[in-house]
């Protein structure tokens, strides 16, 4: 009886040490894959975090504007360039295309995305001031259904680019009509002295030397074109020394003196000795022998061009070349420095001007760190003013240094 009752306790004992210890390794296990996934969720909730974090700064820092729509087409989200763009409130999610931006072309556009699925190269102009150009490419994004999650809008400001395709468009235009001009006169004198007017010695004379100024002008203008594009391209690289103002204008007098007498313009050199500036020598040279050049071209039978100069207060020497010729209307006052822009366009032709003189003239200026400017009114003559950095004591000692005594 004894040894059955032991047993039976024995097992009794024993089946509840296993049913403890099997729920204790039950409830351990359930904890420990409850911590599991919790840190599972939390690693995950991190990342996501992450790359939500990521993802903003990246749209942040997009220089397009980029709005999204959800599937109602409502605003979703847009980022900092879009608001910029389009001078957008704060608050502007939940609104309507319509509502937001107020544009038809992108109204029409939403509507053809929704059809086709991915619109690219659509370009919007925005009735701003100044005129703004915007290429717009649009898709819509889609779920594992297929059903419609939302629309993207990427906005990209094409103003710049337009502006200098028409600058580049206008140049090509301006360039062949002034090339067109004098080949066709040319053309024209041929044919005429072909025509028989050869035989008369005294017309072809006039004839050739016709030909011969319009030849002329074609070669200054593409001297004028080449040195344009040289410096636009920055292929020139400029040769900086200390030089003296003084000298360079009697440089330039020394060239152009038999043009003033022709004219019988006087030429006055009034440039203080002492003014020294750092300059590449024959760069400047170009901008003196322009401007005194325009003015003796310009001016009256029997004027008075001169030049002079002085020292500025923060380290810059003032160049100036003065006329007292017909002057300049104050309307074109900044427009004679661009290119191909003429005053009187028949008067400029006939002195073989290439449009082109006052635009060296600006380039040079600025690529030395300088303006240039005009002070003029009809009848009252014009000074051209430009500035130039002064010497330093440095590029001085330089130059003694390098200069046999
Ligand atoms: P151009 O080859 O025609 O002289 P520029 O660029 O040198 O071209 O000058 C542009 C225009 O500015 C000239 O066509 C002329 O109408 C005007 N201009 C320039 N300098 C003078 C001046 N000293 N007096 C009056 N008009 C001037």
């Amino acid at each position: 009886m004894w040894p059955t009752l032991t047993l039976l306790a024995v097992v009794a004992v024993g089946t509840g040490f296993w049913a403890w210890r099997t729920s204790r390794f039950a409830r351990r296990t359930e904890s420990a894959l409850r911590q599991e996934l919790e840190e599972l969720r939390r690693s995950r909730h991190l990342r996501l975090a992450e790359a939500e974090v990521k993802q903003q700064a990246v749209f942040n820092s997009m220089v397009e504007g980029l709005l999204i729509l959800d599937e109602d087409g409502r605003v979703q989200f847009a980022n900092p360039a879009l608001s910029q763009l389009f001078s957008l409130p704060t608050e502007i999610r939940g609104r309507t295309l319509m509502e937001t931006l107020r544009l038809h072309d992108l109204q029409t556009l939403s509507q053809r995305v929704l059809v086709e699925g991915r619109v690219t190269g659509v370009e919007i102009h925005l009735p701003s001031e100044p005129h703004r150009a915007i290429q717009v490419n649009a898709a819509t994004v889609r779920d594992p259904d297929r059903a419609l999650a939302g629309t993207i809008f990427v906005f990209h400001d094409v103003s710049r680019i337009k502006q200098l395709e028409n600058v580049r468009k206008e140049f090509v235009a301006n360039v062949s009509h002034e090339l067109r001009t004098p080949l066709s006169l040319i053309k024209g004198y041929v044919e005429t002295l072909l025509d028989g007017a050869k035989d008369d010695p005294a017309v072809a004379t006039r004839f050739l030397r016709t030909i011969e100024k319009h030849a002329d002008r074609l070669t200054f203008l593409i001297d004028d074109l080449l040195t344009i594009s040289q410096l636009e391209s920055g292929q020139v690289a400029f040769n900086i020394q200390a030089l003296d103002l003084g000298d360079q204008a009697e440089q330039v007098l020394t060239e152009l003196g038999g043009r003033g007498a022709d004219k019988k313009v006087t030429v006055t050199n009034e440039v203080p000795p002492g003014l020294r500036i750092q300059a590449d020598g024959d760069r400047l040279q170009q901008v003196l022998f322009n401007l005194v050049d325009n003015a003796i071209k310009y001016g009256h039978v029997g004027g008075h061009v001169r030049i002079g100069g002085r020292r500025l207060a923060e380290g810059a020497i003032e160049g100036w070349v003065s006329d007292d010729g017909p002057g300049i209307p104050p309307e074109a006052h900044t427009r004679v420095f661009e290119r191909f822009y003429r005053v009187d366009r028949a008067r400029s032709r006939e002195q073989g001007g290439t449009g082109l003189g006052l635009s060296i003239v600006k380039h040079i200026i600025q690529s030395h760190g300088g303006e240039v400017s005009v002070e003029s009114s009809p009848g009252q003559g014009s000074t051209f003013r430009f500035t130039l950095p002064e010497a330093s004591p440095e590029t001085e000692t330089l130059r003694r240094a390098s200069t046999p005594e």
